[in-house]
């Protein structure tokens, strides 16, 4: 072989490029990887044996035999995506590709037993599942994310969901996962670097080089929501001042829509002192849209802010897509698109490489679920980068790696 990529390694990359392209022969994929046509060949035949690709129709080529075209086998191999915060659970079922199969939302988490959350999980798993007519035995395992930097809602570990399921299970941030759920959906379009801006309950950045999450040296990078924004401004849970989240993040204008009595009493927040920050927030944004002025002014003004805070985002990151996600999103993201769109326009006019493309999500609410399913399929069958792990050398022998 002319180049010291281990096998692990092809295996991964060719499996990208054949999900990245939908069909392509093995001189595609020879080309798009670099690798040699012998190592295509033996990746190619691993691949067939798990039945995770097959072969399709031919290309007409320029002379020569007609080459067989490869894709993915979609049913071949499914994954449950679990996204959990204050607000509720959703979940996510996707095939191989990472298209949404099945999805289902459960609302509430606050008055729920943590003792009974597994159990219930379980329960919902199994009607996802069943109710989709998919065979458990091919079922990969199960992501399960929640907010970064928050207390859980209920304290679920990887080990409970596993214990409970029987299945592996990995553990993410929402904001990476939404980003995930971008670029497997095929919405991402092809882009290189990829920043979704993930507003929940907090706000965070996902952001992806080539499809790979870049996590930083403590899984803490995309910290968006502790972007400072006034240096003298008001304290914030991590402790410093002036963060986008203490000053325009979605608790702090459901704060103070709740100290503006009429505002309060527009939203409808009045004796709903336990609802979760997201219920908080899209009253808000009700109240906003029905004509309450506070309202549409605490909106706006997180819009304004928080455009200003995914600035310095891109600023650094130099990102081809800006993705706007997850529920806050899905709520208000009419209100938050133009804002970041004028604030890059006009920051960005003169510099290099065009415009930055800001897209709102068509998929928002759900984002980080099916970016849940989307790391189990990155880690169980494409897991190089996944660090500290260590593979055999031929995964087509050994079938995937469970990841804990
Ligand atoms: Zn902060």
């Amino acid at each position: 072989m002319g180049r010291a990529i281990p096998h692990t390694s092809s295996r991964a990359t060719v499996l990208d490029v054949i999900r990245a392209a939908g069909t392509i022969s093995r001189a595609g994929l020879a080309s798009a990887t670099g690798l040699t046509a012998a190592t295509i060949s033996n990746v190619v035949r691993g691949l067939l044996a798990d039945e995770l690709v097959t072969e399709v129709g031919r290309a007409e080529s320029t002379g020569g035999k007609p080459r067989v075209l490869l894709r993915l086998v979609p049913s071949s191999r499914y994954a449950v995506g679990v996204h959990l915060d204050a607000g509720g659970t959703t979940y996510a079922l996707t095939d191989l590709t990472g298209a949404v199969v099945s999805r289902m939302a459960h609302v509430g988490t606050r008055e729920e037993d943590p003792e009974e959350v597994p159990a219930r999980m379980v329960r919902q798993v199994d009607a996802l599942v069943d109710g989709a007519g998919v065979d458990r035995e091919r079922l990969l395992g199960i992501g399960l994310v929640t907010a970064a930097g928050v207390p859980a809602p209920v304290s679920l570990s990887a080990q409970d969901l596993e214990r409970a399921t029987g299945l592996s299970v990995v553990t993410g941030d929402d904001a990476t996962a939404s980003a995930l759920g971008e670029y497997w959906s095929g919405e991402a379009g092809g882009a290189s670097v990829l920043a979704a801006v993930y507003m929940g309950a907090t706000i965070g950045a996902g952001v992806l080089v080539d499809g790979i999450p870049y996590r930083g040296a403590h899984g803490n990078a995309g910290d968006l929501g502790h972007v400072c924004l006034d240096v003298d401004g008001p304290e914030c849970r991590c402790g410093a001042r002036g963060c986008l989240e203490a000053i325009a993040g979605p608790e702090a204008i459901v704060a103070a829509a709740r100290a503006d009595e009429r505002t309060a009493g527009a939203a409808g927040l009045v004796g709903r002192e336990r609802s979760s920050v997201v219920g908080g927030f899209t009253a808000v944004v009700r109240a906003a849209r029905s004509g309450d002025p506070t309202a549409r002014a605490l909106v706006d003004r997180s819009a304004r802010y928080t455009a200003v805070a995914v600035r310095t985002l891109v600023g650094i990151v130099d990102p081809d897509l800006v993705v706007l996600t997850g529920v806050g999103q899905a709520v208000a993201g009419e209100t938050y698109l133009p804002a970041v769109r004028r604030e890059l326009g006009t920051a960005f006019a003169g510099r290099g490489g065009g415009p930055v493309r800001v897209r709102l999500s068509t998929f928002a609410d759900t984002a980080p679920a099916i970016g849940a399913a989307a790391m189990v399929l990155r880690s169980r069958l494409t897991p190089l980068r996944t660090p500290g792990l260590r593979l055999p050398d031929d995964l087509s022998e050994s079938g995937p790696v469970p990841v804990h």
